[in-house]
């Protein structure tokens, strides 16, 4: 779940950001937008940013009693972001989107633009495992769920995550 609807941003959401902002979005990337209807139906029945799965997830931690911030720019550059962040032991959280990460269950290949589309995906997935190498090199923890997982599942990971890093300290 990533950042599209609500307020959350988050690195691998910038592109959505840049779709919901402009009625052509790639019209200065690319010379004949590659947006069909079908495609503008994908992109927003996959928007990232304050997804459902994502908000449900924050509200099951807050529950519990966990504190994090959300939508934080990450030490390693400043245009990335984690959704979640527990910052005093350095779980950094990214929740994402099926479409825009290209999960291996839910991930369809555009019909249309495949390779604009395509090497778009794995510019993101690119990106994301560099974050990760990159968070982790300086010692953080990284935990990714895909927006897909059932949230109860993720918030018990992650929960769990955070008391054995706290517990560690
Ligand atoms: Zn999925």
């Amino acid at each position: 779940m990533t950042r599209a609807s609500p307020r959350s941003r988050s690195p691998e959401h910038v592109s959505d950001e840049r779709y919901r902002q402009s009625p052509l979005p790639m019209a200065s990337a690319h010379p004949d937008p590659p947006v069909t209807p079908a495609t503008l139906r994908t992109m927003r029945a996959n928007r990232s940013r304050d997804t459902s799965p994502e908000l449900a997830l924050r509200r099951l931690l807050h529950a519990s009693g966990l504190r994090f911030r959300v939508d934080m720019p990450l030490p390693i550059d400043r245009r990335r972001r984690a959704d979640l962040v527990f910052t005093k032991v350095g779980l950094y959280v990214f929740v994402d989107g099926c479409f825009w990460h290209g999960c291996p269950v839910h991930f369809v290949r555009p019909k249309t633009r495949t390779d604009f589309w395509m090497s778009k995906i794995e510019g993101n997935q690119g990106r994301d495992n560099d974050t990760n190498r990159r968070l982790r090199e300086l010692g953080h923890t990284v935990i990714r769920v895909w927006e897909h997982e059932d949230p109860v599942d993720a918030a018990e990971l992650i929960a769990r995550m955070y008391r054995a890093l706290r517990d560690k300290r």
